[in-house]
């Protein structure tokens, strides 16, 4: 018993496994067909039902006709069935007193006929037609009103009524019993039901093979998406799904991965330069630091000459330790592990704050910071990251502008912004080049930027931080003339 069970749980297990495994379009044809089937047989039962209520409507009619004539003949008087002499006349044979029994007995019974036979009420039977010869119809004791039945008679199927034959007083005399062959109409109903019954198991393989091949036909695009998928590895990004001819979900999917190995890609190479061009910065005053010391060592110095080579190589490490500052913020905001903490800022005070720190560095060039138009105005921010944006601006600005120039800040509101503005009078950026000053590592022009310290990534920085508070950073530039970079705040609670 334990085995048996054990072995009953193994075949469902290896059952649900296969199932688990079937094929996409096995599992469609499957459930389809299921369906169908389901479909199929409720409408082949429905038929069925409706010929076969038909046709016994037909006998039920003929019969009901029959018994109407043969009682609007007859007449049940109070104790007997007086008036059902006329059943004579109606070949209707006195069956138990017929004196010559075995000669009737020899007779087959003509099934094509129909039959009559009356009995009183505990199924004796009185009177039948000649047609009935040595058989009796079949009596239903339990039967109080009239009923109509199929029964079996001479090993045909008749159709039959039983009527109650009821007199004034309403006493039941007997029961007048009628009945038609339906040999005919058996014959049609099984042949009914044989052509349903064979045509449904082949109608359901037919299907379940039709609607896998459609379904095979119809996932082929998922098959070239795994094979795509498959093939592709960090060398071969470049490979695409061809797109399928409908414009329909397939399309859909092929077209959204293809885009998606489109984003992959290009992430990809950005990914590939960033690492490029991080190693290639880092490099460079690493080389510087490491020269000089292996210079410095080679044999002993005046000790001014050691004290101006150390400092140029601090000067290294810190621009080395800036640049490792800014690729470790970088690569924070990049696993978004940096989310802004919003508050209500007053930005022009904010903003004086920075000013004020910024001014020393300013005034090594002879700048001087204008603070323009300034609206008392909030703004929802979180107060660190705007500090950040506000003094890359203000760096670049007077990185990027001549000895004593003045650089403007101005505050106002416009429209449903609160509009921050910071103008330079330096050397400007050629507009083609305006809308990659954001990427990382860019670098409008090497040469002028010598010296300047900068590794191109201040302004992407900028960026990513303005967009986490959804700040819009817009610049408009002239080249020689000046640089205004613009952060425009929408006006929200925090805004008054
Ligand atoms: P960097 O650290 O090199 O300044 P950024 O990302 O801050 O890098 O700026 C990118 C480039 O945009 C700079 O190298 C510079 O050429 C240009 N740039 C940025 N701000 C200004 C400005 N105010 N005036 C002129 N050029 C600017």
């Amino acid at each position: 018993m334990i085995m048996m069970m054990k072995n009953s749980a193994k075949k469902s297990h290896s059952f649900f496994k296969e199932w688990s495994v079937m094929s996409l379009r096995n599992r469609i044809a499957f459930y389809y067909t299921i369906t169908t089937a389901v479909l199929i047989a409720l409408v082949f039962a429905i038929i069925y039902f409706t010929v076969e209520r038909i046709v016994y409507k037909q006998f039920d009619d003929e019969i009901k006709k029959e018994v109407s004539e043969i009682l609007s003949n007859s007449n049940i008087s109070t104790h007997d069935f007086k008036g059902f002499e006329s059943f004579q006349n109606r070949d209707i044979d006195a069956g138990d007193n017929d004196s010559d029994n075995d000669s009737i007995k020899k007779k087959k019974v003509n099934v094509d006929t129909e039959f009559i036979q009356l009995v009183d009420s505990t199924g004796q039977v009185i009177n039948k037609s000649s047609s009935l010869s040595w058989c009796v119809l079949a009596f239903n004791p339990n039967q109080a009103g009239s009923a109509y039945f199929n029964s079996n008679f001479g090993g045909s199927m008749v159709r039959q009524a039983q009527v109650p034959l009821i007199n004034k007083q309403g006493v039941t005399l007997g029961y007048l019993i009628v009945a038609v062959p339906l040999k005919n109409a058996m014959i049609v109903l099984h042949d009914l039901h044989d052509i349903f019954f064979f045509s449904f198991p082949v109608i359901i393989l037919t299907l379940f093979m039709l609607t896998r091949l459609i379904a095979g036909k119809s996932i082929r695009p998922i098959e070239k998406v795994i094979a795509t998928a498959e093939n592709i590895t960090q060398v071969h990004l470049d490979q695409r799904i061809p797109l399928p001819y409908h414009h329909d979900e397939l399309y859909r999917l092929s077209a959204t991965f293809n885009a998606l190995l489109d984003r992959m890609q290009d992430a990809f190479q950005r990914e590939k330069h960033f690492t490029a061009n991080a190693s290639h910065e880092l490099k460079t005053p690493l080389a510087i630091v490491k020269g000089t010391l292996e210079v410095l060592i080679r044999k002993p110095r005046e000790r001014e000459h050691y004290e101006t080579r150390v400092h140029s190589c601090l000067k290294e490490l810190d621009r080395m330790a800036r640049l490792i500052d800014q690729l470790l913020m970088i690569a924070r905001y990049e696993s978004n592990k940096i989310q802004p903490h919003i508050e209500s800022v007053e930005l022009s005070g904010h903003l004086g704050g920075i000013i004020e720190r910024m001014l020393a560095t300013a005034s090594t060039k002879d700048i001087s910071i204008i603070i323009d138009k300034t609206e008392n105005a909030r703004v929802a921010a979180d107060p660190g990251m705007l500090e950040m944006i506000f003094e890359n601006i203000l760096s670049n600005a007077i990185k990027y502008s001549p000895t004593s120039s003045s650089i403007t800040v101005a505050v106002q509101r416009k429209a449903n912004t609160i509009l921050c503005t910071i103008s330079d009078q330096g050397i400007g950026i050629p507009a083609e080049k305006l809308n990659a000053i954001f990427e990382r590592f860019y670098r409008v022009d090497e040469s002028r930027n010598a010296g300047t310290g900068g590794f191109g990534l201040g302004l992407s920085i900028v960026k990513k931080l303005a967009d986490l508070q959804h700040i819009k950073v817009g610049v408009t530039s002239e080249t020689n003339r000046g640089t205004t970079f613009s952060l425009s705040f929408p006006i929200g609670e925090a805004n008054c």
